[in-house]
């Protein structure tokens, strides 16, 4: 396994291999867990070189949010890498000019709502750093956590809108045994809040099965929902049922949705989401 530092390098390495192997590319910001390394065995096994880059990308974060404090643990993440059998980690010190961007890609519409709204500027950050990295790595396909579902739609959107030839592909998320979805914010979390934070997917579950047992109106879901996390002492900052592709929201679940959750347990900003698949869309079970 190969750790390169700057452009240059990965463009020299990858240079002579491009047109005959395949490219997987996995974007993250370090502090990996088992919902990363699922996403590297998906590249594994549809791709011949598999790179990894790790980047707390500034520019995603507010002005009061945690770019400083977030987790850099390189070298235990350098080591999962290995063992998962990637062949490259992108590790860049910095990918933006020292006087900052004078070009930079902006999100219409689709992050006005879930945590676009509650993060201005997010997304803006997010598909400038995805869009850098694709241009630097130039990889077939790119493997992104259906765990970020906005984000995910999002880079799809861009992929589609900006003629990107790059497959996206969404890999389920990874949780632990009592249903929590794997973060890295999750090390944030003390051990009340721990006990506490499953309580987030526990919500999502017992809405679907609402769903699946005839309840279709979004309104009256939510209602439920909320009771629920009220029991629990939880006030989300948003939980919403929205059309899974266009992220629109609905009055009636008549198309493929998800039930999206962001939540503050202690001082980690927690998200969260679980598909309602109408009968025949029925392929998913997180
Ligand atoms: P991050 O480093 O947190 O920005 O995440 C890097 C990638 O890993 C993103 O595509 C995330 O959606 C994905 N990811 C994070 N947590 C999970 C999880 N629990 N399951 C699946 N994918 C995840």
């Amino acid at each position: 396994m190969n750790v390169i530092e700057t452009t240059a390098e990965l463009r020299r390495i990858l240079a002579p291999v491009r047109s005959q192997q395949h490219i997987a590319f996995v974007p993250t910001m370090g502090c990996l867990h088992e919902g990363h390394l699922s996403l590297m065995r998906k590249a594994r096994r549809l791709a011949d070189i598999v790179i990894v880059s790790i980047y707390v990308n500034p520019m995603q974060f507010g002005p009061n949010e945690d770019f400083d404090a977030y987790p850099r643990t390189f070298e235990a993440d350098a080591a999962l890498c290995e063992k998962e059998g990637v062949d490259i980690i992108f590790h860049p010190h910095n990918l933006y000019p020292a006087d900052g961007l004078r070009i930079s890609l902006k999100v219409d519409e689709l992050d006005n709502c879930l945590c676009g709204a509650a993060r201005p500027g997010h997304f803006d950050g997010v598909v400038t750093v995805v869009n850098m990295l694709f241009n630097i790595v130039q990889p077939d396909i790119a493997i992104f956590g259906e765990k970020d579902w906005q984000q995910l739609s999002i880079i799809r959107c861009m992929g589609d809108d900006l003629q990107m030839n790059i497959e996206i592909i969404g890999e389920p998320t990874y949780r632990e045994a009592d249903g929590l979805a794997m973060s890295s914010r999750n090390r944030y979390l003390s051990p009340d809040e721990r006990n506490l934070a499953p309580r987030l997917h526990e919500v999502l579950q017992y809405m679907r099965d609402a769903f699946e047992q005839g309840e279709s109106s979004a309104a009256a879901l939510i209602r439920q929902g909320r009771a629920k996390l009220a029991d629990a002492a939880i006030e989300p900052e948003y939980l919403e049922i929205r059309d899974a592709n266009s992220l629109q929201s609905v009055t009636t679940i008549e198309t493929p949705c998800r039930i999206l959750i962001a939540a503050k347990i202690g001082s980690a900003r927690l998200i969260d989401n679980i598909p309602l698949d109408l009968p025949e869309h029925a392929m998913e079970t997180v």
